[in-house]
């Protein structure tokens, strides 16, 4: 009993930070309305019914109503051509009363992903992807930061404060997640280690890692052979396996080893979506030229 007590105590809560996020993302949403007689805006297009993503959306719609975020979603059938999509895209980059822009990935096979990032208006691309945005980060400049590694970020300076000198290994390096989150922990003066499919001994790398960030996509791959003791522990991986959600490390071998931890479901993904809202409504602050205090931890 008091080694389990003592293991949830290693858990890192992402719903509660995201709780006590969005109450912070909120407050700064009603003084944009104040300021400017109307809330935030975001627009999501979904193309496809790819059931994850239905899900994904639903719950972008609800948090942005519940953070006084106004949301437009517009659903687009599967067999879609790349221009009208781009059409579409265009009509809200046009419009002034939108704010931030978001196509829920994945879309399918006939449509060129890195056309349609490339279509969002850098000044309304919520999710940091755009060459613009994302070269900003790479360079250390002030920029719109992908959601779900900034919500890493996030927790991990919740739970450490100051990163300075810690060994991080990221791995994966998708433009999703690992290399903005390598540029993210630089930033933190944190060596970085990227690694990859590619990569050789893998967990004799990892096991030299205070901060691990597995972003990987295969369930549980991360074991007790991976793990350096007292390390801190993100998951990103989101897999499902007998019809549950898990990570891409086994929770049970990170609990027995690491020093901390965040589970799957629970951990990366809410903050996902609460950076997702503070990224529009500091693109909404940053379009109105109205002065916004990035978050310092
Ligand atoms: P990608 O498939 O784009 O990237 C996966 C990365 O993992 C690649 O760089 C790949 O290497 C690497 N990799 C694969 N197998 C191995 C291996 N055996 N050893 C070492 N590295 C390996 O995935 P994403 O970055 O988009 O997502 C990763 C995971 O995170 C997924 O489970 C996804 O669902 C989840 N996710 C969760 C989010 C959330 O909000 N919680 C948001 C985004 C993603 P290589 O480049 O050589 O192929």
């Amino acid at each position: 009993m008091k080694s389990l007590q003592n293991n949830e105590s290693k858990i890192i809560n992402g719903k509660n930070y995201s709780r006590n996020f969005l109450i912070d993302i909120s407050n700064l949403a009603k003084s944009f309305e104040s300021l400017s007689n109307r809330k935030p805006c975001l627009a999501v297009i979904l193309v496809g019914d790819n059931d994850a993503s239905k899900i994904y959306v639903k719950n972008k719609v609800l948090t942005a109503q519940k953070t006084n975020i106004k949301s437009i979603e517009i659903l687009l059938p599967n067999e879609i051509s790349e221009v009208d999509l781009l059409n579409e895209i265009n009509r809200f980059n046009n419009d002034d009363k939108v704010d931030a822009i978001l196509v829920q990935l994945p879309l399918p096979n006939h449509i060129q992903v890195k056309k349609i990032v490339n279509s969002i208006s850098p000044n309304k691309d919520v999710d940091g992807f755009h060459p613009q945005n994302f070269g900003n980060l790479m360079l250390g400049n002030e920029t719109v930061v992908p959601c779900t590694p900034l919500g890493c970020w996030y927790m991990l300076k919740k739970e450490l404060k100051d990163l300075t000198g810690y060994h991080a290994v990221i791995i994966g390096r998708s433009n999703i997640v690992g290399k903005p989150m390598q540029s993210l922990l630089i930033k933190e003066n944190c060596t970085v280690t990227i690694t990859h499919s590619k990569t050789k001994k893998l967990a004799k790398i990892t096991n030299k890692a205070d901060i691990l960030i597995a972003a990987i996509g295969k369930h549980e791959f991360i074991t007790s052979e991976f793990i350096k003791p007292k390390s801190v522990i993100i998951d990103v991986g989101i897999n499902r396996k007998n019809k549950k959600l898990v990570g891409d490390v086994k929770l049970e071998d990170a609990l027995n080893i690491a020093k901390k931890v965040t589970p799957v479901p629970g951990g990366v993904g809410p903050m996902t979506i609460a950076c997702l809202m503070y990224n529009t409504v500091k693109l909404a602050y940053l379009r109105n030229n109205i002065k916004f205090k990035e978050i310092s931890l």
